[in-house]
């Protein structure tokens, strides 16, 4: 048995390239082989958001605090999403996640590496526009 204690890891920044705004990240598992198991909690502020991309394996969002968006696929609105929702993203599906205009928002989320070690594949930033699109009905 490991415990990693909370004070021996510290908060790293979304990278510019990956993400909009400000967004924080808290390692909560790198799993070793033949685990491919990889889980953060990232944390948003308003207005924040990932870029496009897609996950090998897909990816299993838990919301824990404030207001979020998620969206698939280009052209869909995005749909708001709220603490205790999960959210279930396929393979190889294109996507963004992030927090509301003006919430916080913070999720669990976890994906597997693809068999030969893929990690997500990153596209470009989602534009203002396509961020503000007014949200789907639950
Ligand atoms: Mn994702």
């Amino acid at each position: 048995m490991t415990v990693v204690r909370a004070g021996a890891r510290a908060t790293r920044r979304g990278a510019a390239e990956n993400f909009t705004g400000e967004v924080f990240q808290d390692e909560v598992l790198v799993g070793q082989a033949p685990s491919r198991m990889r889980a953060t909690v990232v944390s948003f502020t308003p207005g924040a958001r990932t870029g496009w991309h897609s996950h090998p394996v897909g990816q299993t969002l838990y919301c824990l605090s404030g207001v979020g968006r998620i969206c698939i696929g280009k052209g869909s609105r995005p749909q708001a999403i709220y603490p205790g929702d999960t959210v279930i993203i396929p393979p190889d599906t294109m996507h963004w996640h992030g927090a509301a205009p003006d919430r916080l928002f913070s999720h669990l989320a976890m994906s597997e590496n693809g068999e030969q070690g893929q990690g997500t594949t990153w596209a470009e930033h989602v534009s203002d526009s396509d961020y503000r699109m007014e949200p789907a009905p639950a």
